[in-house]
């Protein structure tokens, strides 16, 4: 991961099962402080717009020489490129093709299950967050395999957008999450949005749980699960069925 501010992950990446999944090696995520690449003394990651407009670029020269180190699995402030002047292909990757690299940008491929299940096939991946007003073009061009973005807004940086694919993608690793919890069994696995689950007390404010759950039946339950999620998903997202499902 490559990023301006690295501290911004201690709380996610320390707590609960990404923090377990680290502790016990099944997920190795490195932080980068993408200022190790930089070369002069203010350390400046980011330049004015060529053409003018408000805001500050994230210059292409630190992004390269950073990704290039990176790729290589190279330390910090390390470059195998040429740092002012990528060449046009960018890819000095040492005995081996350049890892898949996610650009965070909100012109991106949306993050779906389906997007994180083919993540989570890699692996390895190298994720760059923006800021500022964004990074120039040539970084999308020349440094990222995909640009990736979790949804229509704009967040101040891709430190957040990378902690969700982080999650999503993590989740699907085996070993991660534990059989009480199958991400087979989740919302958008199957195409569909998840049953609404109950569970203790029996009741709260007078309101009980659908009858079906405590009969013991579990064909019934099934059954039960399979048409409420099949409801939700007509009701919420249409757009997740096929043309003759919606009705
Ligand atoms: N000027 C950019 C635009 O209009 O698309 C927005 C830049 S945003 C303020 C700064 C950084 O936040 C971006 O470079 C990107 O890394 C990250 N970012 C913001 N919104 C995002 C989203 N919806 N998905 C992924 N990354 C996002």
């Amino acid at each position: 991961m490559l990023t301006i501010f690295p501290g911004w992950f201690a709380g996610p990446l320390t707590t609960s099962l990404l923090g377990r999944a680290r502790r016990e090696g099944t997920l190795d995520v490195r932080l980068h402080d993408l200022r190790d690449w930089t070369t002069d003394r203010h350390r400046s990651v980011d330049a004015a717009p060529y053409g003018g407009g408000a805001g500050m670029l994230m210059r292409a020269d630190v992004w390269i020489a950073a990704c290039e180190s990176v790729w290589n699995d190279l330390p910090a402030g390390s470059t195998v490129g040429h740092v002012h002047e990528p060449p046009a292909e960018a890819h000095h990757v040492a005995g081996g093709e350049r890892p898949r690299t996610v650009l965070l940008t909100p012109r991106g491929r949306p993050l779906t299950q389906a997007l994180a299940t083919e993540l989570a096939a890699e692996p390895r991946l190298v994720l760059l967050c923006g800021r500022y007003e964004g990074i120039d073009e040539r970084v999308h061009e020349l440094a990222a395999t995909d640009e990736v973005s979790i949804g229509d807004y704009v967040l101040f940086g891709g430190e957040v957008a990378a902690a969700a694919v982080i999650e999503a993608v993590t989740r699907l690793v085996p070993g991660v999450v534990g059989n009480a919890a199958s991400p087979d069994d989740e919302s958008f696995s199957s195409g569909q949005l998840e049953y609404p689950q109950y569970t203790r007390p029996a009741t709260i404010r007078g309101r009980g749980v659908p009858e079906v759950l405590t009969s013991g039946d579990h064909a019934a339950v099934e059954r039960w699960r399979s048409e409420r999620a099949a409801t939700l998903t007509r009701q919420r997202r249409p757009d997740l069925l096929g043309p003759d499902e919606r009705t």
